[in-house]
């Protein structure tokens, strides 16, 4: 079997769940494209756990996980099923903890429910582990890499950028300058596959660290992609654009089986 590409997607506000807009073209366009995977793992910026936890259920639940957004939004249900078989082979490594009571959160549906709207892949998650840093992230990332060779996506589902304290509604495609020299930094080492400067974000400078992540839960799925690809994994980006000044909605697909010439 061909290894997949993996892919991530800055995934911005939930409400792109039920939008259709150029973000959501082109994640219906990657879907096209992209071999058809045997089942999506998740590295949702929305599931911080103690410890790493893989979830395991069979038929996950639709988690609505935010507060304050209209109706509609809430009526979304994503009734993939889950992949129980991969989630238990990663939870053979000690360090992976099976996980029964997590579903889908709005991390992992309102992207699939664009790339996979008749909710026929099976979708699983992998937890970010509040203890770990940016190495210890990065390291589980390397563990995940086999999942490829199984005909499995590794979607990181976060943003490059992502200040919600900052955002300027007046300012709808705009971007901070400090927005832009982060999700430039970003860029340069992810072209270059250079994992470990990725891996410490904060040698770019505290402060631009502290403007572009206030908590790091965005930029973490980030570094299990890079841990789950090479310099042999061409980079692309099926979009890229910011919203409201200070969120990237970049999106990065590594090791593309059919690249745009
Ligand atoms: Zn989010």
């Amino acid at each position: 079997m061909e290894k997949m590409p993996v892919l991530f997607v800055g995934h911005g506000s939930p409400m792109n769940a039920i939008e259709h807009n150029a973000f959501t073209e082109a994640l219906q366009g990657l879907s096209a494209r992209l071999p058809m995977p045997k089942a999506v793992c998740v590295v949702s910026a929305h599931w911080v756990t103690e410890g790493a936890h893989v979830m395991v259920s069979a038929h996950p639940k639709t988690i609505h996980d935010f507060y304050g957004f209209p109706r509609p939004l809430y009526e979304v249900q994503y009734p993939a099923p889950g992949a129980p078989s991969e989630a238990e082979k990663l939870a053979k490594n000690p360090e992976i903890l099976p996980d029964e009571q997590w579903g889908l959160d709005h991390g992992s549906w309102s992207v699939l429910r664009h790339m996979y709207p008749n909710a026929d892949v099976p979708a699983f998650q992998l937890s970010l582990d509040e203890h770990r840093g940016f190495k210890e992230h990065l390291e589980l990332g390397r563990e995940i890499q086999a999942l490829r060779e199984r005909g499995v996506l590794v979607l990181g589902s976060g943003n490059i950028v992502h200040n919600l304290r900052r955002i300027d509604w007046d300012n709808p495609s705009g971007a901070y300058d400090w927005a832009v020299e982060f999700d430039a930094r970003v860029k340069k080492a992810v072209e270059a596959h250079d994992a470990n400067s990725l891996a410490q974000p904060q040698k770019w400078g505290e402060a631009l660290l502290a403007t572009a992540h206030p908590t790091v839960e965005h930029y973490l799925p980030l570094l299990y992609c890079m841990g789950s690809t090479d310099e042999q994994d061409a980079v692309s980006y099926p979009y890229e654009g910011f919203d409201f000044g200070s969120i990237s909605m970049r999106m990065i697909l590594f090791g593309d089986p059919k690249p745009v010439e």
